[in-house]
Formats: structure tokens, C-alpha cells, sequence
């Protein structure tokens, strides 16, 4: 097992990283200051609920490089208040602002009612296209269901990235047809995670995105670790690998189609 961190001088940004208080308490500043020491050039913060505005904001405001997006995950969709609407179409006017998320939907745990999860997506998928701004969508054991919002929801404003994708080959044509991104956490180093593996060659290569998900899901030749954004550059060392191509040209990618979607400076 090597335990020296893969690194490229291109850079790579982390598309998903939860660089919260609740999480890294006093050691926040030093895992953002490592992430930037290892080249990750840019870090983008979801949140998980819409209360936690203000800290996201106030993060994005103290960085040049951290930018948040903002939306409630569908864990938390029972507790979705009709102000946040307002909330999210509000924080859209905040230079820092990129996106509409996390949210979606998870019937693997269902810690909310599937119909209530169903109502809140669309209802955020909603307002991302009147900000014209892209949404990040969490979705685990759900694919028929998010695919039919997001195809009923379809228009030329709407798009966005499957975050930390545990689907398999047979998804990606339906995400194309969205014109969304893909995006691979850690758990695509995972030994048995062959059929997210699998589905590594069949994105178009304008369509990957590297991310870690941090806290969570460390990449396995870290695995135990707590999770940080400079091991995003696990996930991208795996699909450099998975790709047959160099790192260079893996990150370079990674951070170009991360800039298109969210339309970074
Ligand atoms: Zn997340």
C-alpha cells in the first residue's frame, strides 16, 4: 500500500467537500490549508440543510477558493420549511453561490418519506432553473424516480452533477441525455465497487468530475482515516488508472469540467 499522496502541479478541485465546523472542529483551518498545499486549487461546499446558510456563506467569504452551494438533502426533507425557497433564491445573488444542493433523494435509508423526499427535489430542481444554476443531486436507490423529476423538469437552463455516483454503466446514458456530470468519490477505489468502476469508461471524458465527499467515505489506501479534500486526489489517481491515461491529464480534465459546470472564475 503506498501511502504517498498522488499529486499533480495541474491541480484538481475537490466538487463535493462538507468543510464544516460539525465536522472538523478546531482542525478545519489545517485540512483546508492541506487540501490547498496538495494542489487542490478550489474546494465546493454543499450544504445539507439550508439552516446552516450562514456558515457556508461565511466560509466562502473568509476563502477566495471555497465556494458553497446551498439546499437541503433528502435525509433532512421532512424538516424542508416553505421560507427556504426564499432562502435559496436569495443566497443565488451571492457571488460565491454555484449551485442548488445538495439535494435529491435516497430510498436506500429513507430517513424521510419518499413522497415528501419527491417533493422537496422537484421543488429545488425548480429553483436551480430560475437561477440558472446547476443542482447537485444525491441519489442512492432512486434512479427511476430522480431521472423522471429531472426529465419532466428538463429545459435548456436545467443541469447538474450526480455527486458521489453509485450507479452503474447502464445510468450514464440517461445522464447524458440530461446533460449532467458525473461525479466519483472515494468509494470508486473501493475493491467491490466494480460496477461504478464499470461505469468509469463509459462517461465522456467532458463529463467526469473528482470529488471526496469529506467527512465520509475515505478512499481505501486511507480508508479508516477521516476523510479530507486532499484525498480527492485518491479518486483521481483510481480514474487515471480506470482510464489508462496520466495524472496530469486525469486532473486536468477533472478541473476543467468542474469549472464548466459551475461556472467558476
Ligand atoms: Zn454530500
Amino acid at each position: 500500500m503506498n501511502l504517498t499522496l498522488p499529486s499533480s502541479k495541474v491541480g484538481v478541485i475537490d466538487s463535493h467537500a462538507h468543510v464544516m465546523r460539525e465536522y472538523f472542529k478546531e482542525s478545519r483551518e489545517e485540512v483546508i490549508e492541506r487540501a490547498f498545499d496538495s494542489n487542490v486549487r478550489v474546494l465546493i461546499n454543499p450544504a445539507v440543510t439550508v439552516a446552516d446558510f450562514d456558515e457556508l456563506r461565511g466560509l466562502a467569504e473568509s476563502y477566495d477558493n471555497i465556494f458553497f452551494a446551498l439546499g437541503q438533502h433528502p435525509h433532512d426533507a421532512k424538516d424542508w420549511k416553505d421560507e427556504y425557497a426564499d432562502r435559496i433564491l436569495e443566497a443565488g445573488k451571492h457571488p460565491k453561490m454555484v449551485a442548488v444542493g445538495e439535494c435529491g433523494l435516497d430510498f436506500y435509508y429513507e430517513n424521510s418519506e419518499k413522497e415528501i423526499q419527491m417533493k422537496v427535489f422537484r421543488q429545488q430542481v425548480r429553483l436551480a432553473k430560475a437561477l440558472r444554476k446547476p443542482v447537485i443531486v444525491h441519489c442512492r436507490d432512486a434512479w427511476q424516480e430522480a431521472f423522471s423529476i429531472l426529465q419532466e423538469e428538463k429545459d435548456d437552463s436545467l443541469t447538474g452533477v450526480f455527486h458521489c455516483f453509485t450507479g452503474g454503466p447502464e445510468m450514464i446514458p440517461t445522464i447524458e441525455e440530461l446533460d449532467f456530470y458525473v461525479s466519483y468519490s472515494g468509494i470508486v477505489t473501493f475493491k467491490n465497487a466494480l460496477e461504478i468502476q464499470a461505469s468509469v469508461s463509459v462517461v465522456k471524458m467532458d463529463r467526469i468530475l473528482a470529488e471526496t465527499d469529506c467527512p465520509f467515505l475515505a478512499p481505501q489506501a486511507v480508508r479508516g482515516k477521516q476523510n479530507e479534500p486532499s484525498f480527492v486526489w485518491w479518486t483521481v489517481a483510481k480514474l487515471t488508472e480506470l482510464l489508462d491515461t496520466d495524472l496530469d491529464t486525469m486532473a486536468a480534465t477533472c478541473l476543467e469540467n468542474t469549472r464548466r459546470l459551475f461556472k467558476l472564475p
